[in-house]
């Protein structure tokens, strides 16, 4: 919210395309019902995919495994008479749909009855809805609705779909471009402005050990020589073995010493009277 009215004060925000929920339970018409199959490449396919990954729990449905690659996987292979519908279709990583290939699923899991009966058991039972929205999405739509621009809806399926059937790599902003219904894109930069929250500090008094222990007082003052940490500036030091330009970040000290982090490092010891603001704090640190 804090970057849409900054946004808003900056230029003239006509609409904001939110990407609200995974997939889009409406256009599968109920998965595991009606019995919509499974296309891939097309919209629909990628919102089937969206939901398996959520009612699999992204996870390889033979060996579990996690943070990998995952397809979609026919239960029973459709060379066996299995169908694209939902019920049929799981989630596997690429080394188990090789060795499953078109192999019949009772084979395969022969070995591994339990994972056998519960993956059959799985199948069946579709995904509760709730599981498709995300309750803290909710909670920013309707703060986006509150300001008053229009706001749109979109889902992950669609905007991975957008994304690729315009050709873009896989990065968040290029992704955040995509949401919601896009014909075309002009990218204009390659070059995104990344926005990292950092916090407004602590309230905490004393500085602790590893252990907890109080060890040294913390200051109640935050700004030391006009400046406080987290604030951007400018250095030219022209004296001591500092010499040199930067631009970074700055941690303030008492002593009036400060370290700095620039894009190529942390610099330490830059006394304040070389320093110059670009930016003063405001809880966020750019790139
Ligand atoms: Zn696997």
């Amino acid at each position: 919210m804090t970057w849409v009215n900054r946004f808003r004060r900056l230029a003239p925000v006509g609409r904001i395309v939110q990407e609200l929920v995974r997939f889009d339970l409406q256009l599968m018409e109920n998965p595991e019902i009606s019995g919509v199959e499974y296309q891939q490449g097309a919209l629909q396919g990628y919102e089937v995919r969206e939901y398996l990954l959520e009612k699999w729990g992204r996870t390889c449905a033979y060996c579990g495994a996690k943070h990998v690659p995952l397809e979609v996987e026919h239960i029973q292979p459709r060379s066996k008479g299995g169908s694209d519908r939902v019920s049929n279709l799981t989630i596997a990583c690429h080394s188990c749909n090789q060795a499953k290939g078109n192999g019949d699923i009772r084979d395969f899991l022969s070995g591994q009855p339990d994972v056998l009966s519960r993956l059959l058991r799985q199948a069946k039972s579709p995904l509760n809805d709730a599981a498709a929205v995300n309750s803290t999405r909710w909670a920013l739509f309707n703060a986006l609705k509150a300001t008053g621009v229009p706001v749109t809806t979109g889902t992950g399926g669609q905007t991975k779909f957008n994304r690729l059937r315009l050709n873009l790599p896989k990065a968040h902003w290029l992704d955040a471009a995509c949401v919601g219904d896009v014909e075309s894109l002009d990218i204009v930069t390659s070059k995104p402005l990344l926005i990292l929250a950092k916090g407004h500090g602590t309230r905490r008094m004393c500085g602790t050990n590893k252990y907890g222990f109080p060890t040294r007082h913390r200051s109640r003052k935050q700004i030391h020589n006009g400046f406080q940490t987290g604030d951007i500036v400018t250095a030219t030091v022209t004296a001591g073995k500092k010499i040199g330009s930067y631009v970074g970040r700055v941690l303030c000290r008492a002593s009036g010493s400060f370290d700095m982090t620039t894009a190529s490092g942390r610099v330490t010891g830059i006394n304040h009277k070389y320093c110059q603001p670009i930016h003063r704090k405001d809880g966020y640190a750019y790139a």
